[in-house]
């Protein structure tokens, strides 16, 4: 039965008597910051933002929302690039928070585990470990606001997944409701589990469209006592990737980022993210950020940096480097990287791109993208930055503002320049998305890319878990698309 407004009022009054009153939100003004995404690019509708507090509780407002045929967009820390946490179909939707659910079910050392509820804060988590002398290893410019549900619903990566993997690789086990209520208890602690399909994988990466995650069993690491951080200048992707391998050879596992910085995007930080400094007299066509760690308090990792800079010196792949000699270098020098949180806006109109390629198609990837948005856009400035390690290079393309006439122009650019750049990387056998996920935005180049045989198994996984279509729904696929 289609709903209608007395359906709705019905619902919303069965969301009070579950959650509470002051936990449904209406207001416009208690609202909008949850119906307006991070880039402020789309803005949503809901009937209400409802903040469970306990799975038992999200079990009852699926069902509740299932009486009422109302959809649910679930939402952690609303940090997303892509639109995924934003209700935007016409049907009536509740916006899911997570928030009330933070806590920090239990934290096992000896098992080097920590099980969370999904509105856990990333860095409180990350505090959390690091108090029992662990690490939880997933790090990324937002993990002051981003929360776990989020992460494991957008298999997030950021700075460090070369050693330690996605979200995919971090998680052992996960609770989720489904769109019926069910609530599917896989918080298993195994590190070792074959029996049957691994289902939990399902959900991670599936941003919010096959059901709910409320809590997740996560992999804890060794703290890392003893860090080497170095910054690099040199002239080419091609190098970045020579000293890859000696970067691996001299560090084996140990590394854990190894990030590059294109000059352009360089000169954007330098610029417009406050407290950032230069650390070399000259510019340079790219810059490295190496990161190796060690969890002995007293590894020789120093030297080993300086000895890995000057045998990169002779072989002519780097002209200048420094190496921080302080946790504050440190954060200076991830700053360059990392610092960007708003100011595209400042500069100009932005297309930002997530694209992987195999780490060794990187030099090509980088020489068409520029060739090929420069020949058609000879005014945009093609920046460049991400983490060459993983083989994912973010690929930022700025306009003055004053570029586009109407939003229309800068939308036709926009799909004009995704599909330079997908077909670049569909060639070379990557993908339109490493880590942000497709929400909203990437749903056309998702459709034009994704093999037809697996786009339509999603289909029917999506199918299968929600036959009502009510789990974020316009999200990941096209509406109406075959
Ligand atoms: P939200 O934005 O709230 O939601 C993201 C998606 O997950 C939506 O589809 C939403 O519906 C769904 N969702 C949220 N919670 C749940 C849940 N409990 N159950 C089911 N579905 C849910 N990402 C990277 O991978 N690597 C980076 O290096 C990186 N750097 C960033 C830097 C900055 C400055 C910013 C702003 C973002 C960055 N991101 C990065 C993107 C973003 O932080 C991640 O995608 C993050 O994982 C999103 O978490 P969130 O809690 O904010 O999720």
């Amino acid at each position: 039965m289609p709903p209608d407004a007395s359906s709705n009022d019905a619902c919303l009054a069965a969301l009070k008597a579950i959650v509470g009153e002051r936990h449904v939100l209406t207001d416009a003004v208690d609202t909008e910051l949850f119906l307006t995404d991070h880039r402020a690019r789309y803005h949503g509708k809901a009937l209400a933002v409802v903040r469970p507090s306990s799975t038992a509780e999200v079990a009852k407002v699926v069902r509740a929302c299932a009486d009422a045929g109302v959809a649910i967009v679930p939402q952690g820390g609303n940090t997303g690039l892509c639109g995924g946490a934003t209700p935007l179909e016409p049907r009536p939707a509740v916006v899911l928070r997570l928030d009330r659910m933070n806590r920090i079910r239990a934290l096992s050392p000896a098992e080097e585990t920590v099980t969370v509820e999904a509105g856990c804060i990333l860095a409180d988590i990350q505090a959390a470990a690091a108090r029992q002398g662990l690490l939880f290893p997933l790090s990324l410019g937002a993990e002051g606001s981003c929360q776990i549900g989020g992460n494991i619903s957008t298999n997030a990566g950021g700075i460090a997944v070369l050693r330690y993997g996605a979200m995919r690789q971090l998680v052992l086990g996960l609770e989720v409701v489904l769109a019926d209520g069910t609530v599917l208890d896989g918080l298993r602690r195994l590190r070792k589990d074959n029996a049957g399909y691994d289902l939990k994988q399902l959900f991670i990466g599936a941003e919010g469209t096959l059901g709910i995650v409320t809590a997740a069993v996560l992999k804890l690491f060794p703290a890392i006592r003893s860090r080497s951080v170095a910054m690099m200048q040199l002239s080419s992707v091609e190098d970045a990737l020579a000293l890859f391998a000696r970067a691996r050879a001299t560090f084996g596992e140990r590394i854990s980022s190894f990030e590059i910085i294109g000059s352009s995007y360089m000169d954007f930080v330098l610029r417009y993210v406050p407290g950032t400094v230069m650390p070399f007299a000259q510019t340079s066509p790219w810059y490295l950020l190496i990161e190796a760690g060690d969890s002995q308090p007293d590894a020789p990792l120093a030297a080993a940096m300086e000895g890995f800079l000057a045998g990169a010196f002779e072989a002519g792949l780097i002209s200048d480097a420094t190496i921080a000699s302080s946790l504050a270098q440190e954060e200076a020098i991830w700053k360059l990287r990392h610092g960007v949180t708003g100011e595209f806006k400042l500069a100009g109109k932005t297309m930002s791109h997530d694209t992987s390629v195999p780490v060794a198609e990187q030099p090509a990837f980088v020489r068409r993208v520029e060739e090929g948005v420069l020949a058609a856009y000879p005014d945009a400035d093609v920046m460049m930055v991400g983490h060459i390690g993983d083989g994912n290079i973010h690929v930022v393309v700025l306009f003055p503002h004053e570029r586009f006439a109407g939003s229309d122009d800068f939308e036709a650019a926009s799909d004009a320049i995704d599909v330079i750049i997908d077909d670049v990387a569909m060639e070379l056998g990557g993908s339109i998305t490493a880590e942000h996920g497709v929400g909203t935005t990437y749903r056309k180049r998702l459709a034009r890319t994704k093999n037809p045989a697996e786009l339509a198994l999603m289909r029917q996984i999506k199918a299968l878990l929600d036959p009502e279509n009510r789990m974020n729904p316009g999200k990941l696929f096209l509406p109406g698309a075959a």
